[in-house]
């Protein structure tokens, strides 16, 4: 930080200088959402700050007309967007325009360096790097700002050019909230032509419930002499301020839809799906909300925001209110604009509130049945959905448990038999005679559940069993039951599909070589038994009905948490020729040292299959090359 004449400077978080060279170099198209986005700032500033003049009134600092003002000064080549909204204190810019990175900020670049330029602009929405698109038009951008209630001369000013850093400098300012002022490039002087301006304001913003001022020169005939012309500021109202879902849903057409939905969701393609409703009786509110047809780039970052935007009587409350909709629903966007809540209504409030509740439910059952008739009529654009959200609507079977069947129903899966989606119903009409449950493995993919031991027994009886490639799947169907049919894991509890006694009296046979394997393994699994479901594979490891698969186990922690142990079941295959011969070595001489060896190496077959670690991978992979020694050695004998 250099300190000279009260200017200081302050480097840029390394994410965001990133950021900057990535807008200024590389984005081409789409350049004037950055219009959009500084009157969305404006318009976030005016809200705050009337939210908070509801109960502090000092705020109003007798300026009570909230606006957002548009100002265009040919000679110096600048465009300033006003608001006299909440305003930054000094940290608070420093903070905002700098020093914070969003979280997935890495990600996003490096998203954003492989992709074409319109999916660039439409990242560039879905991330919210709203300011520094200013950089896309001017090449040097100055911010001056005064938070509502503090003194005039604490106010602040912030400038950059976009690259390295950007300055502080304490000054005064008379009226509260920010200015924004874009020095603009030589060649984006475009942003100083009335019409241009009036029509990005009429496809991005017209129903911004503020007014947008545009404050521009124009050029009139003189009132003294008729033949020249002069050169007057004038001022004139440039957005509709109609509020989109307060509107007949008859008068809205659709292009007005997609446009509201392209301004609160930051994106350039059309939502997927559009629910707009009025909802009366015990609590009269209108809803106005989307299905986006990708997901925005946060939604698995914790500081994703979730919740459509709450309205009071037309007011806006909050951009965000969680508490209206279930976290598995955390993709839809919109507005609720309620007419029974108080308008001084606080979040602490809102929480346990019964009105409120009544408003997540309506909107919880709509948007389920919107999705219910999605998958039935347009089932195209349903896989889209699924494909973006499904592993976030989901969820909802392990939270809402008044839900499991409605939701279970919304469910697609792929499958060992197959490879495009299905639902549960499907799998249910052809499951085969005798077949009970619905069975599935987890994987990392489809090949890798086709090839696994797991499922050989299935394969055999053409069973079909479905893939669940999601970490948080096992926990999710752990229990989970669906039109009175069980979802069972193919690697947990006691699988027996052939339920006869055909191998019993080899079994029997085996009961000592068992014995010595349970021995020479109880430090590390529970049980050794038979198993019901290998056919070709010599063993595997099963895990207890109610237990966690492994993957949930390493998910967990590498999330930092503890795992109880949970020790496992050592399956074997009796059929396989390889039991039978350490049969007869341990009938022959007792040979105990050399069986516990290969017991111990059978232990991590089993592990590896489980795609865990063998426990000693040196030794196993000595062991081997032994066993390839003397089986060459026997070739070449
Ligand atoms: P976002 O609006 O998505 O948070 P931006 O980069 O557009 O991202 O803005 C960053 C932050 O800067 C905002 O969250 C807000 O705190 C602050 N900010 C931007 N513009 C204004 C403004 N006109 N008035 C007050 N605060 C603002």
């Amino acid at each position: 930080m250099i300190d000279s004449n009260n200017i200081q400077s302050y480097e840029f978080k390394t994410e965001v200088n990133e950021l900057l060279r990535l807008m200024i170099h590389s984005l081409y198209s789409h350049k004037e959402v950055f219009l959009r986005e500084l009157i969305s700032n404006a318009s976030d500033a005016i809200d705050r700050a009337r939210y908070l003049a509801l109960t502090e009134s000092s705020i109003y600092e007798q300026d009570t007309e909230w606006k957002i003002k548009i100002i265009v000064d040919n000679e110096k080549n600048t465009i300033t967007i006003s608001d006299n909204g909440i305003g930054m204190t000094k940290d608070e810019i420093i903070e905002a325009l700098g020093t914070i990175a969003h979280s997935g900020t890495k990600e996003f670049i490096k998203k954003l360096v492989a992709s074409d330029s319109k999916q660039k602009a439409d990242l560039i929405g879905q991330f919210g790097v709203g300011f520094y698109s200013v950089f896309m038009v001017a090449d040097k951008v100055t911010v001056l700002s005064r938070k509502a209630g503090i003194p005039k001369d604490k106010a602040v000013k912030w400038e950059s050019i976009g690259e390295g850093n950007f300055t502080i400098e304490n000054i005064s300012k008379e009226k509260r909230g920010t200015d924004v002022i874009l020095h603009l490039k030589s060649d984006e002087r475009v942003y100083l032509q009335e019409w241009e301006i009036k029509k990005i304001v009429k496809q991005y913003s017209d129903f911004i419930e503020h007014p947008i001022i545009l404050d521009i020169e124009r050029e009139k005939p003189s009132e003294i002499d008729k033949s020249k012309t002069v050169k007057l500021r004038e001022e004139e109202k440039i957005n509709s301020q109609k509020a989109v879902w307060i509107k007949d849903k008859s008068e809205i057409t659709k292009e007005e839809y997609e446009e509201f939905y392209k301004h609160i969701s930051h994106n350039f393609n059309p939502p997927l799906q559009t629910i707009h409703y009025k909802a009366e009786g015990t609590q009269e509110f209108t809803a106005l909300l989307f299905i986006p047809e990708t997901a925005p780039f946060n939604i698995f970052f914790s500081d994703y925001k979730i919740g459509p935007m709450l309205y009071i009587k037309r007011v806006q409350i909050m951009k965000n209110c969680e508490l209206l909709i279930p976290t598995w629903l955390r993709f839809i966007k919109g507005v609720v604009d309620s007419s029974d809540l108080p308008l001084n209504v606080s979040r602490e409030m809102l929480q346990n509130n019964k009105q409120v509740e009544v408003i997540k439910k309506s909107i919880t059952k709509k948007v389920v049945d919107t999705l219910a008739e999605m998958k039935k009529n347009d089932p195209e654009n349903y896989q889209i959905f699924y494909k973006e959200f499904g592993r976030i609507l989901k969820e909802g079977i392990h939270f809402d448990f008044s839900r499991q069947e409605q939701i279970g129903e919304l469910l697609l899966f792929k499958s060992l038999k197959s490879t495009n989606y299905i639902d549960l119903d499907s799998y249910i009409e052809l499951m085969k005679p005798g077949q009970e449950d619905i069975y599935y493995i987890t994987s990392n993919s489809i090949e890798e559940a086709l090839n696994s031991p797991y499922v050989e027994a299935f394969k055999e009886k053409d069973y079909d069993v479905l893939v669940f490639t999601d970490e948080i799947d096992d926990i999710i169907f752990n229990n989970y039951q669906y039109k009175g049919k069980k979802l069972k894991a193919v690697m947990k509890g006691d699988i027996d599909l052939e339920k006869t006694s055909s191998n019993k009296d080899k079994e029997q046979k085996f009961n000592k070589l068992i014995d010595l394997m349970k021995d020479t393994l109880k430090d590390h699994v529970k049980d050794v038994r038979f198993s019901g479901r290998l056919k070709d594979s010599p063993c595997c490891l099963v895990y207890d009905e109610i237990a966690l698969d492994s993957r949930v186990e390493r998910l967990m922690k590498a999330m930092g948490q503890h795992v109880p142990e949970n020790k496992k079941i050592l399956e074997i295959n009796s059929s396989h020729p390889l039991y039978e011969s350490m049969n007869n070595l341990f009938n022959k001489d007792g040979s105990k040292e050399q069986l516990k060896e290969y017991i111990s190496m059978l232990y991590d077959h089993a592990l590896i299959l489980d795609g865990s670690k063998p426990q000693n991978p040196n030794a196993l992979l000595k062991g081997l090359s032994e066993l390839m020694i003397h089986k060459i050695n026997n070739q070449l004998s």
